[in-house]
């Protein structure tokens, strides 16, 4: 029988946390009980420097039940950083791992066709949101865009899937060679291979508590996504380059011809437009470039992706 960890990221989830593990002991529990998981199946909740009684809530559950486990990160490193924690964590002894956010917006109770998927060889289990009219219409649309965008510059994404997802160890294992710091978790996965399946769920509002992603953080997320995975910005650069180097032989032919015609000192206007126009766009330029530099400088240093504090195993 396969040993299964759920693994849930927790910024200040007071609200939620109980009602939550309570639902995914249930769930777990029915699954051991019917023997298709063994009984050291387990909870494991990242909580990534929550300051409201996150960490308190684990340690209680954690003191009732061994079954529930905590690690609790030293400040917030970012969902993406919590869950890697969480997957590095369970890799040696869970044989299944599921992910899933700490709101329930991802319905639990999917974890069981995911289970069956897994039975049926899948190593990874996308969850996908068929349905997303709780979310707000700024959300919804503000996502749709993000795939759209992603999919032009050649990043391939699972649409509507977020983080809520079944790997096998050997998926979790793979997973985890890939050592940048700036991990775009959902951009990695399809690139990993291994047999996957998709199963399809209905997304429901927040069951308590507020989102944890302003659109600040979407924006960050979304930006890092892009520049994480493609070098098509800086593609684009080079060709505006071009561009604008012909447009600027055209202009030489212009300047010369008008020249000749005796119609020269018209012209402050334009000169100030393209003045403007070009600096708008050089400025833009090394920008993108320099978001670049930026992504190899924090490469290089291989700084931690996370510290833990506390370990309640
Ligand atoms: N989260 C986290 N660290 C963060 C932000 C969020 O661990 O810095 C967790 C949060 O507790 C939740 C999950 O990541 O379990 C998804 O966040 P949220 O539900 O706020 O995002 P949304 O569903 O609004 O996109
Ligand atoms: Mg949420």
């Amino acid at each position: 029988m396969k040993k299964l960890t759920i693994v849930v990221p927790a910024l200040n989830e007071e609200e939620v946390l109980n009602n939550t593990l309570q639902r995914l002991l249930k769930i777990e529990s029915k699954l051991i009980q019917a023997q298709i998981l063994d009984h050291s199946s387990d909870i494991l909740v990242v909580d990534d420097g929550s300051v409201d009684q996150t960490w308190k809530i684990i340690k209680h559950y954690h003191e009732k039940n061994k079954g529930i486990k905590g690690i609790k990160l030293s400040r917030n490193f970012g969902h993406q950083n919590a869950l890697i924690a969480g997957l590095q964590a369970t890799v040696i002894s869970a044989d299944l791992v599921v992910t899933i956010d700490a709101d329930l917006q991802d319905d639990p109770e999917t974890i069981n066709e995911m289970i069956n998927c897994f039975a049926g060889g899948a190593e990874i289990v996308y969850g996908v949101r068929n349905d997303r009219t709780t979310d707000t219409w700024f959300k919804r649309n503000s996502a749709g865009l993000f795939y759209k965008l992603l999919n032009l510059l050649g990043i391939k994404l699972i649409p509507n899937h977020a983080d809520f997802r079944l790997m096998s160890q050997r998926a979790v294992k793979t997973f985890l060679q890939y050592k940048e710091r700036n991990l775009f978790i959902r951009g990695i996965i399809p690139l990993l291979g291994f047999s996957t399946a998709k199963v399809y769920y209905k997304r429901t509002p927040r069951l308590a508590g507020k989102s944890k992603y302003p659109l600040k953080k979407m924006l960050a997320f979304a930006w890092n996504g892009i520049t994480s995975f493609s070098i098509i910005p800086v593609r684009f650069i080079l060709a505006l380059g071009i561009f604008t180097s012909s447009l600027g032989a055209v202009m030489f032919f212009y300047s010369i011809i008008t020249k000749w015609l005796g119609l020269t000192v018209h012209g402050w206007s334009s000169l100030m437009v393209s003045i403007w126009i070009l600096g708008g766009l050089q400025m833009i330029s090394l920008g993108i470039i320099g978001e670049y530099i930026g992504k190899i400088m924090t490469e290089v240093k291989q700084r931690p992706r996370y510290t833990i504090q506390s370990y309640l195993k």
